[in-house]
């Protein structure tokens, strides 16, 4: 985790949740120039959200703190990135997982209808959600079929897979060894609260392709569905994830 939060108490209480789930905080900087980044969460009945980020600290993540993770960012098994920090120090952290022959997960989110085309080239895995899609690519995305005519076009910008999640639907899948889309249907479950099922979908899927590469990547995303499939049936982001030991045995 290479992030940057703010010298206050959620800055604090983030450092304390990473420690709680043994992730290292080597590389999660602390500073006095910016409030810790947070997002204000509205959700409805149908558990559909509405969003306010206020990036704060994470803005100020920069080329210094990426050097200083190289070593980890050069030995990991798979980096994720996303748009959450400014696009070009997410451009820069691709860059190094890169050409470190790191297996690169790319989430574009929020996606920016102007995305540098580096980010499609660079990545080995390109995932986005319907919304994304739509802004990257100008269609219409609201089916298993646009989502195919969508991952076509990103697709061709350079990526090596792409995946269109699709909420409730699942996802699609596009790659280039097999450039023919593939449709993944999830659980049918009751939703409670969606928001943040795609981040733990990205999550779910950077385990498989870390921990399990030689499964297929339709295997990977089959496992990947379920896994966001039990986040949405409980309330929060974070606190709706599931942990491994509390996962069929299946899935492993
Ligand atoms: P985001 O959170 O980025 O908007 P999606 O809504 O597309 O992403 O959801 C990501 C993944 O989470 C989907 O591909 C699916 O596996 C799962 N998911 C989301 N909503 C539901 C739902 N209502 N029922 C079952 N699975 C869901």
């Amino acid at each position: 985790m290479v992030c940057k939060v703010g010298k206050d108490s959620f800055g604090n209480d983030y450092i304390e949740n990473f420690k709680q789930n043994d992730i290292s905080t080597e590389f999660t900087y602390q500073t006095k120039d910016a409030a810790t980044g947070t997002a204000s969460i509205i959700v409805n009945k149908e558990g559909q959200n509405i969003i306010v980020i206020v990036a704060g600290a994470n803005l100020l993540l920069n080329t210094e703190d990426l050097r200083e993770a190289a070593n980890a960012i050069s030995s990991a098994k798979v980096m994720i990135c996303q748009l959450e920090v400014t696009p070009a120090i997410s451009l820069e952290a691709l860059t190094m997982a890169h050409s470190s022959g790191v297996k690169t997960l790319f989430n574009p989110a929020p996606a920016t209808a102007d995305l540098d085309p580096r980010f499609y080239t660079l990545s080995d895995v390109f995932c986005c959600n319907e919304t994304e899609a739509e802004i990257l690519t100008s269609l219409a995305v609201s089916s298993p079929a646009d989502a195919g005519k969508a991952a076509l076009v990103l697709l061709e910008r350079g990526c090596r897979v792409v995946i269109i999640t699709l909420g409730a639907a699942g996802c699609v899948l596009l790659s280039q060894a097999e450039p023919v889309p593939k449709y993944i249907p999830t659980e049918k479950v009751k939703a409670v609260d969606t928001t943040g099922a795609g981040d733990s979908f990205v999550g779910a899927l950077a385990f498989y392709l870390a921990y399990y590469p030689n499964l297929s990547l339709e295997e990977m995303l089959k496992r990947s569905n379920f896994i966001a499939a039990v986040s949405v049936q409980a309330a929060g982001t974070q606190s709706s994830y599931p942990y491994k030991k509390d996962l069929p045995l299946d899935l492993f």
